[in-house]
């Protein structure tokens, strides 16, 4: 093998994860979460493990309906299995005489863990494991900053495509979903990141809304939460647009979400804690009255999962970092009368943030 030829962006992330690894009780940790085997592999499919030992040794195991996409997407050694994959990741372990397994406590089944405890060879121990890999994920590369301003950049096209098909008093929540979903597949997404929420009138106060059989009508608001996963990255945005000219209610709690939101994203540099940003986002919505109003956390970490590390919430004292890709989005909801959230995804620079969401943050009037 030529020593000098670049390693892979893979391979880069499996040392990290090794050395991550030493000062562990642990001789192998077994990946079995997929986005965190994506992300140390390249695997795209539903079926794969990865063993990696301390000293970096890797191997990937899956079924043999991933035997092509494997050998095109995986950057280690592949084994395929002809029958279920754990049975041969237990033979590899004791051929390799490693004793100390770790795994994914909070991912890996009680079954495959049951199965690992009463097949593995009697001298080795499970160690549970946790968030080693999340961790490692919540700094992105270069190239998956890339890969979300993609994603992120498609969503908000199809937010665009999506708003010029609204019919008031004709078009029904789940038509604008749909549309919304539709627009996103044929900008180059793979589907939506989560469940598109639409949700009009007093529907817009429930904050993870299920698109209805509702009709869009004059002198409502509708929320709109929606991202698109691109080439496995996700984006994420809310925008709430109103059908004929606002009420002074309406602007004024507008008017206090947007500045609850500018005063977080203002707040985003390195050093600074999640907890520290979320404080920040519900100061003007309390001067306002409207602390109450705001009823979940400020932000979520995204990439290869729609939600991961760090929350920005009350509780959480992970220190932002140059390269974390996180989403600002504060709300209020008032029972009764409607809600409104504005969500935008911002990376974390070497000074502040720089702002990926592209879309207009001005109370739309269609
Ligand atoms: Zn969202
Ligand atoms: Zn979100």
């Amino acid at each position: 093998m030529n020593q000098t030829a670049p390693i892979s962006e893979f391979e880069q992330r499996r040392r990290s994860l090794a050395q991550e690894l030493t000062p562990l009780p642990v001789d192998a940790l077994l990946v079995s979460f997929l986005a965190n085997v994506r992300y140390l592999t390249g695997y795209m499919g539903s079926n794969g493990l990865l063993l990696l030992s301390s000293s970096g040794e890797a191997t990937f195991f899956t079924d043999p309906r991933y035997r092509i996409a494997a050998a095109a997407e995986v950057s280690c050694r592949v084994k395929v299995s002809s029958g279920p994959i754990l049975p041969d990741v237990v033979a590899l372990i004791a051929r390799k005489k490693f004793r100390r397994i770790g795994f994914e406590k909070s991912r890996l089944g009680y079954e495959q863990y049951e199965f690992l405890r009463s097949k593995l060879p009697v001298r080795c121990v499970l160690e549970p494991v946790a968030g080693l890999v999340e961790k490692q994920r919540m700094v992105k590369s270069a190239s998956e900053i890339e890969l979300i301003r993609r994603s992120v950049d498609a969503n908000s096209k199809a937010f665009e495509a999506a708003l010029r098909t609204i019919r008031p008093g004709k078009s029904r929540e789940a038509d604008l979903a749909a549309e919304i979903d539709y627009r996103m597949r044929k900008l180059g997404a793979e589907r939506p990141a989560f469940e598109t929420i639409v949700a009009s009138g007093p529907r817009s106060a429930m904050v993870h809304a299920q698109p209805s059989e509702r009709i869009l009508s004059k002198n409502e608001l509708v929320l709109i939460d929606m991202g698109a996963t691109l080439k496995g990255y996700s984006s994420d945005m809310t925008r709430v647009v109103h059908i004929g000219r606002p009420s002074s209610r309406i602007k004024r709690i507008y008017g206090a979400v947007l500045e609850a939101q500018m005063a977080a994203i203002e707040a985003v540099r390195p050093g600074v804690t999640a907890a520290h940003i979320d404080r920040e986002a519900r100061r003007p919505l309390k001067r306002k009255g409207l602390e109450k109003a705001f009823v979940h956390s400020t932000g979520h970490g995204l990439g290869l999962e729609i939600h991961e590390p760090p929350r920005l919430g009350k509780q959480d004292k992970t220190r932002l970092e140059e390269g974390m890709a996180i989403t600002i989005e504060p709300g209020a909801y008032l029972e009764g009368f409607g809600g409104i959230r504005i969500e935008d995804v911002v990376v974390v620079t070497r000074t502040g943030c720089e702002i990926l969401t592209g879309t207009s943050k001005e109370l739309r009037e269609l």
